[in-house]
This record gives structure tokens, C-alpha cells and sequence, in this order.
């Protein structure tokens, strides 16, 4: 890949990073204040262990996201940004486009989700 294409696919990754970490705080904040106002009966004390339960699992998705867009940042400084860590392909210049942390080419992905072994 050359320098032009990978400082173009660094700035996207950093912006996201950006806007992953304040959402990420953001959540985080919003579910622990849950329930916080000290005026809740059993049932709103339910709706919010749910919500919170809720939140947490985004946060979860979204820190995961956040692991992956550094793996891809650490990527681009060794040289080995959009090569398939798996079968060591070219990734689908379309697929880096939309999935700019992408660890596998599309049919890699493809196969190792159908095994069940990776979500993102
Ligand atoms: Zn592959």
C-alpha cells in the first residue's frame, strides 16, 4: 500500500479512536449513574439493572472496536496494514474502505465467523 493510502486510512483510524473514546465514556457514565437519583421502587430498580446490563454490553462492543482500531494503528507503523493476518493477502481495498481496522480479507472473515471464532 502506498504512504498516501496509508496516511489516508491513520487519519480515519485515529478519528475514530476519537469519537469511540468519548462514546466510551460517555456509556460508561450514563450506566453507572443508573438508578443513582434514590428514587426507585422494585420495578424501576429492575428496568434499570436492565438498561445498565444493556450498556455495559455496548460498551463492551465498543471497547472491543477500540482494541482493533489500535491493533490496525500499531499495523500501519510496522507495514503489515492491509494484509490478512490469516491467509496474508492483499484485504479488499472496498472492505479497508468500510472496515478500515479489518485483521481478514472477506472470505477469511467469512470462514472464521461461520466457525464461530470472531465477532468483529
Ligand atoms: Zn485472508
Amino acid at each position: 500500500m502506498d504512504r498516501e493510502k496509508l496516511k489516508y486510512h491513520r487519519d480515519k483510524l485515529l478519528k475514530m479512536r476519537r469519537e469511540l473514546i468519548d462514546k466510551l465514556n460517555e456509556r460508561y457514565h450514563d450506566a453507572m449513574s443508573l438508578g443513582e437519583d434514590g428514587t426507585q421502587d422494585a420495578a424501576d430498580e429492575a428496568y434499570n439493572l436492565y438498561n445498565k446490563n444493556l450498556m455495559l454490553g455496548r460498551v463492551e462492543t465498543d471497547a472491543l472496536k477500540l482494541r482493533l482500531i489500535e491493533q490496525a494503528l500499531v499495523r500501519i507503523d510496522n507495514g503489515t496494514y492491509g494484509v490478512c493476518i490469516e491467509c496474508e493477502e492483499d484485504i479488499e481495498e472496498k472492505r479497508l474502505e468500510y472496515v478500515p481496522f479489518a485483521r481478514y480479507c472477506t472470505d477469511c472473515k467469512t470462514e472464521l465467523e461461520k466457525k464461530g471464532l470472531i465477532k468483529m
